[in-house]
């Protein structure tokens, strides 16, 4: 199957009224991570995303993106600092403290392959996260069957019923990508974290995904961290935007202010790497 739906990427309007209206979403204070051998891939960084917002990390291969990722979605301890989600600590918890929070912070992963069990069904793919909390249906979509809470959340990343049938060898890297943001949107997360998610997709494919992100972030208000070494993608996807180099914030910057003349000579770098 093909993408079904064809858009240009057109970026939505800077969104001035963030400052104002903010709530804070996640707060991070001087993290840091230092893998053994005196590594230290994350330097004492802070950043604030508000309700509603999308944070750009962006930054080149090796500066720290993805461990700031993961020691924030929990998935391995950061060396010293803190992280908060609506106000409660989220590193360094258990059990079932541990869990809730985990569901609270949903992520899309670069490879939509490895997002997937091979032997099953999109449908059971999809619902895996809904059933093992005990199956109540997102505030987003009509209440119902299994099936048909599937079905809505399906199409609200414009695929087909059908590919619900499938396995995911029978499905394109962008279509696979579309299922695992309405997997991970599907159990309401507080905050998603989307890891670059289009890196590994046709470059024709990843206009229309960031597209579909741009959607369902006004459509359900999605407060976001979104992590690329592709500017032109951070820039179109957030409101606000940090600059990451050898793990430490080099830069930070509005939408608006990404060609402005203070800017980082880092982030200038990295304009002219993608204007080519
Ligand atoms: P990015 O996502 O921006 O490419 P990473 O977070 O993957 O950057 O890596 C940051 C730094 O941490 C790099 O120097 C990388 O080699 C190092 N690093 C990442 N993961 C590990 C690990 N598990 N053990 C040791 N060093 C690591």
């Amino acid at each position: 199957m093909s993408d079904p739906v064809e858009q240009t990427l057109e970026p939505t309007g800077p969104v001035g009224s963030v400052e104002s209206a903010a709530r804070p979403v996640l707060e991070v204070k001087d993290l840091h991570k230092v893998y053994p051998g005196d590594t230290h891939a994350v330097k004492g960084v802070s950043f604030i995303i508000n309700k509603g917002e999308c944070l750009g990390v962006v930054g080149e291969s090796g500066s720290g993106k993805s461990t700031l990722a993961r020691c924030l979605l929990t998935l391995e301890p950061p060396s010293a600092g803190q992280a908060t989600l609506e106000g409660e600590p989220i590193l360094w918890r258990y059990g079932r403290q541990l869990r809730n929070i985990r569901r609270r912070l949903q992520v899309v992963f670069q490879n939509p392959s490895s997002s997937f069990n091979s032997r099953l069904t999109m449908y059971d793919s999809l619902l895996e996260p809904l059933r093992t909390r005990g199956f109540a249906s997102p505030s987003f979509v009509q209440p119902g069957t299994q099936r048909r809470v599937a079905e809505q959340l399906v199409d609200l990343v414009h695929l087909p019923v059908a590919c619900l049938d499938r396995k995911p060898h029978e499905l394109s890297g962008g279509e696979k990508q579309r299922v695992a943001i309405a997997r991970a949107i599907s159990v309401e997360p507080t905050l998603l974290v989307f890891d670059e998610p289009t890196a590994s997709l046709d470059v024709s494919i990843q206009a229309r995904v960031l597209n579909l992100l741009q959607e369902l972030k006004e459509r359900l208000g999605l407060s976001s961290m979104f992590i690329s070494h592709d500017l032109s993608a951070v820039q179109f996807m957030s409101e606000r935007s940090i600059v990451l180099r050898g793990g430490e914030i080099v830069d930070r910057f509005t939408r608006d202010e990404l060609f402005e003349d203070g800017r980082d000579q880092y982030t200038k770098d990295l304009i002219k790497l993608f204007e080519g």
